[in-house]
């Protein structure tokens, strides 16, 4: 429910001013929902949860430019709970159009969703929910795929996000640890509205799946929710995952998104030390891209494994080094529970690791977005599809894994750990995933010859490639694909270790690179923006081959 209220809010905002009344909006909501959650900790006695409520409040107080008076940086929730006493009601006030919104779309599900029975009836309807790499190019090529041969016109395509934007997962970190991101043009490849991935074609809805039967999605502006019916002929199910933290946003603008990120630095600019938990692929760049931007910080990770990116065979013993030359401290074996009240980090085995009154950061297991798939009103055929930690199971041509949801695909994150080549799921999978369904739903409606595809990640080990950044002067290069080989810059010396990279097999061919900075910030964005916004295939023709040749393969 909170989060429906955040989008009803943010669209109310966007509604009466625009991109700014929406970030304003999307403010609004957060304050009024901490001081709720610090109120709660309080009754319940809960340190931990309270001195996390209170530290956010005190953020918005003090960089937040929502017009609370500033508070103390060392005041105890208590404290913060009695100065703000008196500022609740306004933010309730002005959460009213957003509350009446709710309301009026709750009574109009309980009423029955509204269908949409005639849209698009002619044309084949595909419905795509989840914006991200995956969803982002079945929803530009079905509608500017003409160059690739797909009579688009025969298409009526919906997209459905949970925001207006596709983000660029892998530069989230730098836009928020780099105050200089916006002035070197990262913002403009990194948050790409819809629109104009769409070119202004298709429909966008911006709500949430609430739950999905075998040949229509109930929407609402949030799972449980169902105000409306969208038919369809073909889905596409891409919803993604999430983090703790401000990893993946709940936000719907991007200007939201902006304003929650600086606040994030300011916040991060007074805090005495940072913790970080986890120490995999986001923990471990979050880390050092922090004490690249916050050097004087003192920064402890926390972690149950034994080492940094522990699903990358060999990564710690070349990552380990460098953390400790930049004076990232990491502690191995410590499981996280809990925040307590001085926020540090409460292990299994109750020990308190981490600094006290650190900014600390959750990046530890990510999550499936999947309850919908699991509401009592999606059809049981399909939420039989789930496996037991609630990622979906497709075969290898990305459909479902039932002979009577062929019209169903799943791609990227949300696909269960089969769907990819090493335990990392990774923007290059989602891409793979996106092109073969894609492929094969033309295939289905008769638009392409030949047999059915899958994408190389399936049983290929040859086909990873993974750019971690170290901080802006390094990074780790990992690949089993041997398209990437010209990225290394010890090519020679590899080879001589470990043979060609195409031989290389899981352990691939990884150095420590300092033009990860360049590829995975400037190379790679750009990219997939001039893909995805100006229709140009040559630099994804380059990484994926003519007509994704390197991405996809028969399925015999
Ligand atoms: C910090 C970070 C760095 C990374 N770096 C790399 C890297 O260098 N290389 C690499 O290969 N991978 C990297 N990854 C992983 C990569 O970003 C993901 O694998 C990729 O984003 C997955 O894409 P996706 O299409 O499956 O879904 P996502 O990117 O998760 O997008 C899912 C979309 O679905 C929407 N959505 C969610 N729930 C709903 C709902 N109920 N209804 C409607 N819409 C919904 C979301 O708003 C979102 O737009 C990184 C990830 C992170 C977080």
């Amino acid at each position: 429910m909170a989060r429906s209220l955040r989008r009803h809010a943010s669209l109310c905002g966007l509604a009466s001013g625009g991109a700014r009344g929406a970030s304003d909006a999307e403010s609004n909501f957060l304050v009024a929902s901490k001081l709720f959650d610090l109120h709660a900790a309080l009754a319940a006695s809960d340190g931990g949860a309270a001195f996390i409520a209170a530290s956010d409040l005190k953020a918005f107080a003090n960089f937040g430019a929502v017009g609370l008076s500033p508070i103390a940086a060392d005041a105890a929730p208590v404290a913060v709970a009695a100065a703000l006493s008196g500022s609740a009601a306004p933010f309730h006030e002005k959460l009213t159009p957003a509350l009446e919104a709710m309301r009026a779309e709750i009574f109009c599900a309980a009423a029955g969703a509204l269908i949409e029975l005639e849209k698009g009836a002619r044309k084949k309807r595909v419905v795509v929910l989840g914006g991200g790499f995956c969803g982002a190019i079945v929803a530009h090529e079905l509608t500017r795929g003409d160059s690739q041969g797909i009579d688009t016109e025969e298409f009526a395509v919906t997209l459905v996000d949970t925001k207006e934007f596709f983000e660029f997962t892998p530069s989230v970190l730098r836009l928020m640890a780099d105050e200089k991101a916006e002035e070197k043009g990262m913002w403009k490849k990194s948050a790409i509205e819809f629109e104009k991935i769409m070119g202004g074609k298709g429909e966008l809805i911006i709500g949430s799946a609430a739950a999905v039967r075998r040949d229509h999605v109930l929407l609402g502006t949030a799972a449980g929710v169902a105000s409306r019916m969208v038919p369809f002929d073909y889905l596409v199910i891409c919803t993604g995952s999430s983090y703790q933290s401000n990893i993946k946003t709940e936000g719907t603008s991007i200007e939201a998104r902006k304003r929650s990120f600086a606040l994030e630095r300011e916040r991060i600019k007074t805090a005495p030390a940072i913790n970080v938990v986890g120490s995999g692929l986001v923990a471990t760049e979050l880390a050092f891209d922090l004490k690249a931007f916050f050097p004087e910080k003192p920064i402890e990770m926390i972690t149950r494994s034994l080492g940094f990116l522990p699903r990358i065979p060999g990564a710690n013993e070349r990552v380990a080094p460098l953390a400790s030359t930049h004076g990232i401290k990491i502690n191995l074996g410590a499981e996280v529970m809990h925040v307590d009240e001085q926020g540090r980090a409460s292990t299994r085995s109750g020990d308190a690791k981490g600094l006290p009154n650190a900014r600390s950061f959750w990046a530890t297991g990510y999550q499936p977005n999947s309850a919908f798939l699991a509401d009592a009103r999606t059809e049981s055929i399909i939420s039989g599809m789930l496996d037991s930690a609630g990622y979906v199971r497709t075969i290898e041509t990305c459909q479902l894994d039932h002979a009577d949801l062929g019209h169903i695909f799943a791609g990227g994150d949300i696909c269960h750990a089969g769907a990819f080549t090493v335990g990392e799921r990774t923007m290059n999978a989602a891409i793979k995933h996106g092109f073969t369904i894609v492929k094969n739903l033309l295939k289905l409606v008769g638009m392409r010859e030949g047999k059915m595809k899958k994408p190389l990640a399936h049983f290929t080990p040859g086909s990873e490639f993974l750019a971690v950044s170290l901080g802006n002067t390094n990074g780790l290069l990992y690949a089993t694909d041997p398209n990437t080989a010209s990225l290394f810059s010890t090519k020679a010396a590899l080879e001589a270790e470990r043979g060609p990279l195409k031989d290389a097999g899981i352990k691939g061919w990884m150095e420590l690179n300092p033009a990860v900075d360049y590829i995975k910030f400037v190379m790679i964005p750009s990219a997939v923006y001039n893909y995805l916004v100006n229709n140009d295939y040559t630099s994804m023709d380059q990484f994926y081959g003519k007509e994704q040749a390197y991405l996809t393969i028969d399925v015999v």
